[in-house]
């Protein structure tokens, strides 16, 4: 199956028991046995539900992983993640990752004995450099949130693979339509359901996509005991959402194409960042890596946080809010909002400036979209 049809056929669908097309949502916390130790596949929803299990082999398939697991939000999929660990072990990490997973990593999984490097990966020697005798895992997010960097996936899992290092990457803003990182060798593939996967801003959600049968066991071991899964009509959501990603996706992009063009021609715009504008400094590499370059786009006002301001009280259209991937078109600040958990130092240095602004490129007319920038930077 090609990737449009995985979409919507995926996973087994089809209702057993009375052919319903939509699958049916098991709202349930528990399934009688048939026996002493014999049950119809189900015996607790926290361990494993069969609505869930049709969004888990569909996210299974559409990364071509081994096995899919869906979680309460991306939040849940990555500290799932993180439990891999233990305490003594180090993480490196990309420098402009999602704000809540540097919180994640600095704030909460420090204090359990986990040490986190961040840097920008974008060079095989800088990662080797930090690479001590107790690093186990490197975490990359590409495109990155929120100024869109691209890592190069390849290269970064040669280097992993050599000292022997667990390689996650955040797939959240591609989604497996425009990106497989595991056919690039990554070993666990996470995403926040969240976005662009469920899209349409009605659901939080998590997923973790993994590689071998000891990955496989040992994350359904962490899901259960730990207790991050997801809500049956959570999965059915995310799963009614993935039967139009393709749709959607191509769609995003188209419009974010406009917004990143019109951009880079407005005078008050100092810098866009979007990995489809030949100017971008990953484009090459997304070329490469990605077959499309996402609905995402961020850009620097010459005027700064005031200008950032101005723009963000003028807009019509477009909201002003956190998150993103859903129909709406959404604006967000990032120094105050996603990254505002990260010290400012810390931010500056890897150019989330005050003037930054981020868009979440909806599904809406394109020129509508157009005008609404047009009389907010104007
Ligand atoms: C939103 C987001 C997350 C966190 O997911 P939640 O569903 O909000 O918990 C993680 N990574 C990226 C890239 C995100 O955009």
């Amino acid at each position: 199956m090609r990737s449009e049809t995985m979409n919507i056929h995926a996973g087994e669908r089809m209702d057993r028991a009375y052919g319903a097309i939509s699958p049916p949502v098991y709202m349930t916390s528990t399934f009688a046995f048939d026996d002493i130790g014999k049950t119809k596949g189900y015996d607790y929803s926290r361990t494993s539900n069969p609505t869930r299990k049709i969004l888990e082999d569909t996210m299974a398939q559409l990364e071509g992983g081994k096995a899919g697991f869906a979680f309460a939000t991306g939040m849940a999929a990555e500290t799932t993640v993180l439990h891999l660990l233990k305490t003594g072990d180090h993480v490196i990490c990309g420098d402009d990752v999602y704000g809540g997973t540097y919180r994640l990593l600095e704030n909460v999984m420090r204090h359990f004995g986990i040490e986190t490097t961040f840097l920008r990966l974008d060079n095989r020697r800088k990662i080797e450099e930090a690479i001590r005798p107790n690093t186990r895992m490197l975490w990359l997010e590409t495109p990155s949130n929120p100024l869109l960097n691209i890592t190069d996936i390849e290269m970064t899992v040669d280097v992993a693979k050599k000292h022997k290092l667990l390689t996650v990457i955040d797939n959240t803003f591609a989604t497996p339509y425009f990106q497989r990182p595991i056919d690039l060798g990554v070993d666990l593939v996470v995403h926040s359901t969240t976005k662009y996967l469920n899209g349409h801003c009605d659901v939080v959600g998590g997923a973790v996509i993994t590689t071998t049968k000891e990955l496989t066991e040992r994350v359904q071991y962490l899901l259960n005991a730990m207790g991050t899964c997801a809500s049956p009509f959570d999965c059915w959501l995310v799963l009614r959402g993935i039967e139009t990603l393709h749709l959607r996706m191509n769609h995003h992009e188209h419009n974010a194409f406009a917004v990143a063009e019109y951009l880079s021609r407005n005078p008050a715009v100092k810098k866009v960042y979007y990995p489809g504008l030949a100017s971008h400094s990953g484009h090459e590499i997304a070329r490469r890596q990605m077959k499309g370059f996402g609905g995402m786009v961020s850009f620097e006002l010459k005027g700064g946080q005031e200008a950032a301001y101005s723009f963000l009280r003028k807009i019509t259209l477009f909201i002003l809010a956190e998150s993103l991937g859903g129909p709406t078109s959404l604006a967000s600040h990032p120094a105050t909002m996603t990254h505002a958990s990260m010290p400012k130092e810390h931010r500056e240095k890897c150019c989330i400036t005050d003037g930054l602004v981020r868009l979440s490129v909806g599904l809406e007319n394109t020129e509508d979209i157009l005008d609404d920038l047009r009389q907010a930077l104007g």
